[in-house]
């Protein structure tokens, strides 16, 4: 299903398209999950975790808290289906990696297996900016650029709300997803276009309203920590 056309005043992964500013974040500091929330990876248990697309268990490895991508095993997708929710996720590019744009340093997360909010290092790394960190990867660049260097944790957190289809109307809403990267606003309830693609525009194709979170190995052994989920909700209305 395509989307309704629009017009855009960039191309997919423009080049000229200028950098956002940079903005140094606040200390690290821990955020343990909240009571209610599922807890998909804690330090150990890589149980609520399957090789996408599979029933297998994964090929990452967890060692010290740490879930750790090992290349070319696959992407992981959690094993329960998950629609509108609040996510967080710590992720860090080990200083042996080295970045060049959007090789050696990226992952991603895939909320409904569909839609990518971009995991690279984007410190002191260029590359374009609807790929760089806290972006929807081909969709929006983030509002600044709060990575933080390679070796340090980053922490994402983000209210993600899918689309809704109708079997008569087609999409009768967009997804969305708000972020912050280090406890800085990067997306603020930005429309998702479609499902990720590379070099294209996104479109839509119908599904139902909850899909496994997936996370992407795309070749680089980036490190994740203190991964939970709160499925929420319809949003709230004026009573
Ligand atoms: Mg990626």
């Amino acid at each position: 299903m395509q989307s309704q056309q629009r017009s855009f005043r960039w191309d997919v992964h423009d080049m000229t398209r200028p950098q956002p500013p940079a903005v140094q974040t606040g200390a690290a500091c821990v955020m343990t999950p909240p009571s209610d929330a599922i807890v998909l990876f804690g330090g150990s248990d890589t149980s609520k975790w399957v090789k996408a697309g599979s029933e297998s268990p994964i090929g990452w490895k967890a060692d010290g808290g740490v879930l750790s991508i090992v290349p070319r095993t696959g992407d992981i997708a959690t094993r329960d289906s998950f629609g509108d929710c609040q996510f967080h996720i710590e992720w860090m590019v080990p200083t042996d990696l080295k970045c060049d744009g959007q090789k050696g340093c990226n992952s991603g997360i895939f909320f409904m297996s569909r839609y990518e909010l971009q995991i690279l290092n984007s410190s002191g790394n260029v590359t374009y900016v609807d790929g760089m960190a806290g972006s929807m990867y081909g969709q929006h660049p983030p509002l600044v650029n709060a990575c933080r260097p390679q070796g340090q944790w980053n922490v994402y957190d983000v209210i993600f709300r899918g689309p809704r289809f109708d079997a008569a109307a087609g999409i009768v809403r967009t997804a969305s997803m708000t972020v912050l990267l280090n406890g800085v606003l990067v997306q603020e309830n930005s429309e998702v276009l479609g499902e990720t693609a590379h070099m294209r525009r996104a479109s839509y194709s119908p599904h139902g309203e909850r899909a496994p979170i997936k996370l992407q190995d795309h070749g680089d052994a980036l490190q994740f920590r203190n991964i939970w989920v709160r499925p929420l909700a319809a949003p709230a209305v004026a009573e």
